[in-house]
């Protein structure tokens, strides 16, 4: 069997790691220029996608199946971000299947119909307009609000914080197309839940996990979340159930949530695997990757059991740490990547027999 990957990130990258040992073979698709391939160096074929025709604005059927020849013939195709050309998964979808399908890639991919999506199947979200002059959503809103743009948002880029009438009239002269604006959410915490759905509509769920993030980018999580009842974990858990069965939904999706007392409100949807859920390769029986390539290669889902309590930290923006620092009971992941402000390098998991345990050894690296 062989999965075509579409992207060249870390996350492909952890995708095919979890995959190969299954005797699954992978290939992987640029689809990003800008993109650097050196994450999925030699665990597979590496392939750009064709350029679109420039009178039809679609792609060439004869670049596509060179395209899909080039890769190895796979069996499907997955991505490992949601920010995906369409036209693309649309005329490879005539080859092969691909898992998520366009469909539920396309409903997550646009923040004005994932809140749509998630209003119609009654699931708690914080209110919002869409495309809507700032000054005049602050008016139901108050402030601050938040601007997230509809596309091309990940780790906090492309999002503002309003916080009074200048600045909102300011922003509405800047003429932005396609934006929603929140309301700022007073949250007592974040956490997220990473689950999968097979095929056959069979659903695990991984424990939730306790995220923190700074200037919109996660920078550690803890596994499982404090401080939750099962009441409402079993909230969390419908909502995402409710999610994936109205999807058809297969492999990973991540489920990004505020919490506020006792309320659970959806920030964001992820239908691929997250960053939230790399704890799982240390503190899980079958990690969110694996089972990933297990739901869309059509393979029994693993356990998605936790072992103990599991921290994350993501190394951003600085070089490899020293192999000395890593205690017994700690594994890094390191992407290769060239070192730049802001960016994802690696991350390191931490597993201990408590919480408090976990989060002495990741204040180490603090
Ligand atoms: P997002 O790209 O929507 O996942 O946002 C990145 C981070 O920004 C979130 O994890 C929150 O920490 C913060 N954030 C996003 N939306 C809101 C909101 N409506 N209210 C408060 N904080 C937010």
């Amino acid at each position: 069997m062989r999965i075509a990957i579409v992207g060249c990130g870390q996350l492909s990258r952890m995708m095919a790691l979890a995959g190969l040992p299954l005797g699954i073979k992978f290939s992987f698709i640029q689809d990003d220029i800008k993109q650097s391939t050196v994450c999925v160096e030699g665990l597979g074929l590496i392939h750009q996608s064709p350029k679109k025709d420039k009178d039809t604005k679609d792609y060439d059927a004869k670049d596509i199946k060179q395209l899909y020849h080039d890769l190895g013939k796979p069996d499907c195709i997955t991505v490992e971000k949601e920010q995906v050309d369409l036209d693309l998964l649309r005329v490879l979808s005539t080859l092969c299947p691909i898992f998520p399908s366009v469909d539920a890639i396309r409903s997550c991919q646009h923040r004005g119909k994932e809140k749509n999506l998630l209003s119609n199947l009654d699931i708690p979200t914080s209110p919002y307009f869409l495309n809507t002059s700032a000054v005049t959503a602050a008016k139901t809103l108050g402030y601050p609000i938040m601007v997230k743009s509809c596309t091309e948002g990940y780790d906090g880029k492309n999002q503002w914080r309003i916080n009074n009438s200048s600045d909102a009239k300011h922003f509405d002269e800047l003429n932005i197309q396609e934006y929603i604006i929140e309301a700022f959410m007073p949250f007592d915490k974040e956490i997220s839940l990473i689950s999968v759905r097979s095929k056959q509509g069979h659903i695990e769920h991984y424990s939730l996990t306790d995220n923190v993030h700074e200037k919109g980018i996660l920078t550690r999580s803890i596994a499982p979340a404090v401080n939750i009842s099962d009441q409402f974990r079993l909230k969390a858990q419908a909502y995402m159930e409710s999610l994936l069965n109205e999807l058809d939904y297969v492999g990973v999706m991540a489920m990004e949530c505020f919490v506020i007392g006792e309320q659970l409100m959806i920030n964001e949807l992820a239908p691929r695997v997250h960053n939230s859920g790399h704890w799982t390769q240390l503190g899980s029986i079958t990690c969110q990757f694996e089972n990933h390539i297990r739901a869309i290669a059509g393979i029994q889902l693993g356990s998605t059991k936790q072992i103990s309590p599991t921290g994350m930290l993501n190394i951003i923006g600085i070089e490899k740490p020293s192999f000395e620092l890593l205690a017994e009971n700690t594994k890094l992941y390191w992407y290769n990547k060239s070192v730049k402000p802001l960016r994802k390098l690696g991350h390191i998991n931490f597993i201990g027999k408590n919480h408090k345990v976990v989060s002495q050894q990741m204040a180490l690296f603090d």
